[in-house]
């Protein structure tokens, strides 16, 4: 029976490690927070205790936690995976972290002798929980072969981009454009409401109309009736991933005005609920509008 350690059991990650016991691996689970491994545990998860704990013995570790700085605590802390992952184990890192962190854990667990894919994903948690996740994979094409059995119960629909670190910078580009989307979609609302505008008629007429986005329809009707409960993506990692974007696109191109406006958006959204959702970005433009007047 192949034996994955699953690390971060987050919104997504615990959908993701359900998706091994559902496919019969054995797994292994870490979380900072032990609650969140409850109910894997219950249904045949061994808990580790550290992520070098879960790594001991496993085939592949996959992790799905918040960002650069949880990423490099969990594989190469004091009691981080690769202390313990065997030789030629796959190293699967799913979280959205930056592209230079994603080419310098490559090397570093590269170094340690594991097999490293870059494998950030699209996807909700309801799609996490169903093993229908897109999954943006950098990786020599080996590598990847050798990780497909691992990669299934996650998703179907694996789009190679390239080496390691390709996977990365698309997940980067892809969220720093629903970023924009989101808070220009924030704007045009508040700018209806304000001008006084039948909000029910704005929102017909954005989801037939050709500015609207499946990310705009996502959020638009919640954001008119200020509905924001279950987050299911936070204004914190949405404001990681256009900083992380931007990042990228600064050492690519003369400027990124619309990606920077993002970062600035999702910094002031971030401050105001960082664990909430991101839809609250119209409760910011709301009131910048009200501390105006
Ligand atoms: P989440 O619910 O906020 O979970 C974050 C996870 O990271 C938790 O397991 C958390 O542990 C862990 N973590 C945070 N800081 C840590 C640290 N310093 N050391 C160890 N663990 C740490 O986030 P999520 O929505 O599952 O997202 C996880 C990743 O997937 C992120 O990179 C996100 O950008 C990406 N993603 C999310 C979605 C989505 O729709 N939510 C979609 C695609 C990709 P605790 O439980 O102890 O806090």
């Amino acid at each position: 029976m192949p034996h994955v350690a699953f690390i971060g059991l987050g919104r997504m990650g615990q959908g993701m490690a359900g998706r091994y016991l559902d496919a019969g691996f054995s797994v292994a689970v870490w979380n900072r927070s032990k609650v969140k491994a409850d109910e894997l545990i219950a249904r045949g998860a061994r808990w580790a205790e550290t992520p070098a704990d879960a790594a001991q013995g496993a085939d592949a570790i996959v992790t799905m936690v918040a960002d650069d700085e949880a990423s490099t605590a969990v594989w190469l802390g004091e009691q981080g995976a690769a202390t313990t992952a065997k030789p030629g184990a796959l190293a699967i890192e799913c979280s959205t972290v930056s592209y230079q962190h994603a080419l310098d854990l490559a090397a570093e667990l590269r170094a340690r002798g594991l097999t490293y894919i870059d494998c950030p994903v699209t996807g909700l948690p309801d799609a996490a929980a169903g093993g229908k996740l897109t999954l943006l994979v950098g990786a020599e094409p080996a590598d990847l072969e050798k990780a497909r059995p691992y990669l299934a119960p996650l998703g179907s629909t694996i789009r190679h981009f390239g080496p390691v670190g390709s996977g990365t910078a698309y997940k980067l580009i892809n969220n720093l454009m629903g970023a924009i989307q989101i808070a220009g979609l924030a704007e045009g609302l508040a700018i209806a409401e304000q001008a006084g505008l039948d909000m029910k008629l704005v929102l017909e007429a954005i989801q037939s109309g050709v500015a609207a986005s499946p990310q705009v329809i996502r959020h638009a009707s919640r954001m008119v009736a200020r509905d924001f409960s279950g987050a299911t993506f936070t204004a914190a990692l949405r404001h990681k991933d256009a900083a992380y974007a931007v990042a990228l696109a600064e050492s690519l191109l003369p400027e990124v005005p619309l990606g920077r406006a993002a970062v600035a958006a999702y910094a002031k959204a971030k401050v105001a609920a960082p664990d909430e959702d991101e839809g609250k970005m119209i409760e910011i433009v709301s009131r910048a509008k009200d501390a105006k007047h």
